[in-house]
């Protein structure tokens, strides 16, 4: 709970009562979208050395409109069944917003991943699947599991090794669960996706003049200056890509241990290096501690970037935020009194049900592949490139000039698989932040982009349960 007394499963449920005001749906067919359809909880025991602990395990399908149902899984110690049902519902919108054919669901163990060897949590994960396994909530066509906070590549390929023990011979035994390494049946690209997808739509909204003006930027990303909470897979992918691809200067960013700050800008790759040596990102050469984390999100900027927890934007802080845009990496950072503050300032809220979307999507590609069985790009590559040159060959003939080699050389290469995955990822990040902000300019009464991505999300599933034939 946070100092509004609401936890994330209050928070979702009032964005989504924001947003269902003004669509004119019947109120049955609202409850149905909003209510999570099922919720598993259980507790199963693993040795840890010499003694047994009892893990608490959750599993939450929240809408099967689209099925197999996806979402990720999480290790907190903070885990528990609202957040769970939250995340999961968070989920559906999302993959509704992109155009992912899923429904959406979420699972956590509650614990703290920093306290147990890897071989612990082995046990732990490979556990918690046979858990799922037994009571039906996964699979490759019913509940897809992928990372979320505390759990990675790793915990994924316990996960689908797990799942290939109970299930011998299943050929589509893979597509259980995403964000696998890529040697496990993983897709290039999935690791930094959600960061990538951040970064994709951060720029998207940037790229609009008028929309910047009203909260005092100037369109483009070169030079802004960003802050990042957590420095995770997500929050550092997006640093990483807002400052080499969008040109940003990342003036700060925290993880659990602390926060740091250097006003003329971080190296974000020595970051890394030195949080992977250190196991912390304080005392980073040229930055400075702050003594108070938290003050992290005070600070003056242009973007800010929740990409840790939930609640973490609140009617405490909301005040002191001095952020033009904060744009939410992470599920639920911001409360809906802490909105409302912000919005009254006339800071730009980039909302967490899309701007996290890169994750699910390339998740997407992700099952996929793995249903299809052949890498992205195997098949056309070279028929694309002899394709090209051909055409690039007869200009040459044609102008009487020939291109320099490099250029031919990079003009004619077939994609690989991470040029599609990336490609895909943009075009989706894109076209998804356009038909939100057409929502937000077409509709006389909604006001800001969280409420007009909830309505597009809205609609679509309603539009999905009516042509099922479940509601009238
Ligand atoms: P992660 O475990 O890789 O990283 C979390 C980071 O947050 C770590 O650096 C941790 O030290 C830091 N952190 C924890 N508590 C903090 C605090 N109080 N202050 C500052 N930093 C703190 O997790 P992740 O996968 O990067 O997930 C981060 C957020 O993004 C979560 O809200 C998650 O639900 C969301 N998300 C993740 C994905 C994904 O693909 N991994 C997709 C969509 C959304």
């Amino acid at each position: 709970m946070n100092k509004e007394n609401l936890n994330l499963n209050d928070i979702v449920s009032r964005q989504f009562d924001k947003a269902a005001q003004h669509l004119g749906i019947h109120q049955g067919l609202l409850h149905q979208i909003k209510a999570c359809n099922t919720v598993c909880f259980f507790q199963f025991p693993v040795k840890i050395g010499n003694r047994y602990e009892v893990f608490h395990g959750w599993r939450a399908e929240h809408s099967h409109h689209r099925k197999p149902v996806k979402g990720g899984i999480r290790y907190s110690e903070m885990v528990t069944q609202e957040e769970i049902m939250a995340l999961a519902a968070l989920m559906t919108y999302k993959c509704a917003l992109v155009d992912v054919p899923f429904g959406g669901a979420k699972g956590g163990v509650r614990l703290n991943p920093r306290k147990y060897e890897e071989e612990d949590l082995e046990r732990i994960t490979r556990r918690y699947t046979a858990e799922l396994i037994q009571k039906g909530f996964i699979g490759p066509g019913t509940d897809v599991p992928a990372p979320d906070l505390g759990t990675g590549e790793r915990e994924m390929a316990w996960i689908a090794d797990t799942y290939d023990a109970f299930h011998p011979g299943g050929i589509n035994n893979l597509a259980c669960v995403t964000g696998k390494p890529v040697s496990q049946g993983g897709i290039e690209g999935r690791k930094e996706a959600t960061g990538r997808g951040v970064f994709y739509g951060i720029r998207e909204a940037f790229s609009y003049a008028d929309d910047l003006k009203k909260v005092g930027l100037s369109p483009g990303l070169e030079g802004k200056r960003v802050i990042i909470q957590g420095f995770g897979n997500v929050g550092y992918h997006s640093a990483k890509f807002l400052a080499e691809e969008g040109g940003c200067k990342i003036i700060g960013a925290s993880d659990i241990t602390g926060a740091i700050y250097n006003l003329q800008g971080l190296d974000i790759a020595k970051l890394a290096q030195h949080r992977a040596q250190r196991k912390t990102l304080l005392n980073f050469a040229g930055s400075r501690n702050l003594s108070r984390p938290e003050a992290l999100l005070e600070l003056d900027c242009d973007i800010l970037v929740p990409a840790a927890l939930e609640n973490q934007i609140t009617l405490a802080n909301a005040k002191r935020i001095r952020a033009k845009a904060v744009a939410e990496a992470a599920n639920g950072p911001t409360t809906p009194l802490a909105e409302e503050i912000l919005l009254k300032k006339g800071v730009l809220i980039i909302p967490d049900i899309y701007l996290n979307a890169g994750g699910v999507t390339v998740s997407y590609f992700e099952w996929g592949k793995n249903l299809s069985h052949m890498r992205y790009g195997r098949m056309q590559k070279r028929l694309e490139e002899i394709q090209t040159r051909t055409l690039l060959e007869s200009t040459e003939e044609l102008i009487e000039r020939n291109f320099p080699a490099q250029v031919l050389r990079r003009l004619a290469k077939g994609p690989d698989e991470i040029d599609i995955v990336n490609s895909g990822l943009e075009g989706t990040m894109i076209s998804a932040y356009r038909t939100i902000r057409e929502a937000l300019h077409r509709s006389k009464s909604i006001k800001d982009l969280r409420t007009a991505a909830y309505a597009v999300a809205i609609k679509k599933i309603a539009r999905a349960y009516v042509e099922l034939g479940v509601f009238p």
